[in-house]
């Protein structure tokens, strides 16, 4: 029987997607502490919900080729905080922030925020990995990761690239447009000054 797929949907039901199979041997279960992914919460007004206590972002790293929109893909929007850095994607119907890929498609990487899942049974297990602890001002709230556990993570990432590679799949990202791999949508670069002032917001 096939397992029923896990489901993702902005805050006001436009745009909605699916995710193959989560399993903890099929995704990373990760906190990012880091100033991006905060502000990038604050950008778009969504910090309290997104961002706990000890300013950790709950995400989930899949395949992106295991990941597929089934609704509202047109109001799909991505930022960045400067022109190389990665793509923030976003639903700009309700301005959920959904996840974040790189800016081209190899290696495959994806992050979805973990709010807008739900798993029909099982899901992806506890937080394997704590990023980005030493962003924080109160450090003592993250439990840092030990190196065994970076090692053990950039294991499984450069083993998702390697089967994404062999496979091709790593050319289907539903993020990404796939002639060239360029952002499907427009992209916009905030400001240093936006930038600054979203960072700002998180030290009060
Ligand atoms: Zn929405
Ligand atoms: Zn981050």
């Amino acid at each position: 029987m096939k397992k029923a797929p896990t489901k993702f949907s902005c805050q006001c039901g436009t745009v909605q997607g699916q995710i193959d199979n989560v399993t903890p041997r099929s995704s990373n279960h990760l906190t990012c502490h880091c100033k991006y992914c905060s502000g990038f919460a604050v950008h778009l007004g969504q910090a309290d919900r997104l961002v706990d206590d000890s300013g950790a972002n709950d995400l989930l790293q899949v395949a992106p080729w295991s990941i597929r929109f089934t609704s509202g893909q047109d109001s799909v929007k991505a930022l960045q905080f400067s022109e190389k850095g990665p793509l923030r994607w976003y639903a700009s119907c309700c301005n959920t922030p959904l996840g974040g890929t790189l800016s081209r498609r190899f290696p495959p990487f994806c992050v979805l925020v973990m709010e807008n899942l739900t798993f029909p049974n099982g899901g992806p297990g506890p937080v394997i990995f704590n990023a980005f602890c030493d962003q924080i001002a109160e450090k003592e709230r993250c439990s840092k990761s030990g190196k065994l556990a970076a090692l053990r993570l950039l294991a499984r990432l450069a083993s998702q690239a390697v089967r994404g590679g062999v496979s091709g799949n790593w050319r289907d990202n539903p993020f990404l447009d796939l002639a060239g791999g360029r952002a499907m949508a427009d992209v916009k670069t905030l400001s240093p000054e936006q930038g600054e002032s979203a960072f700002a917001a998180l030290l009060h």
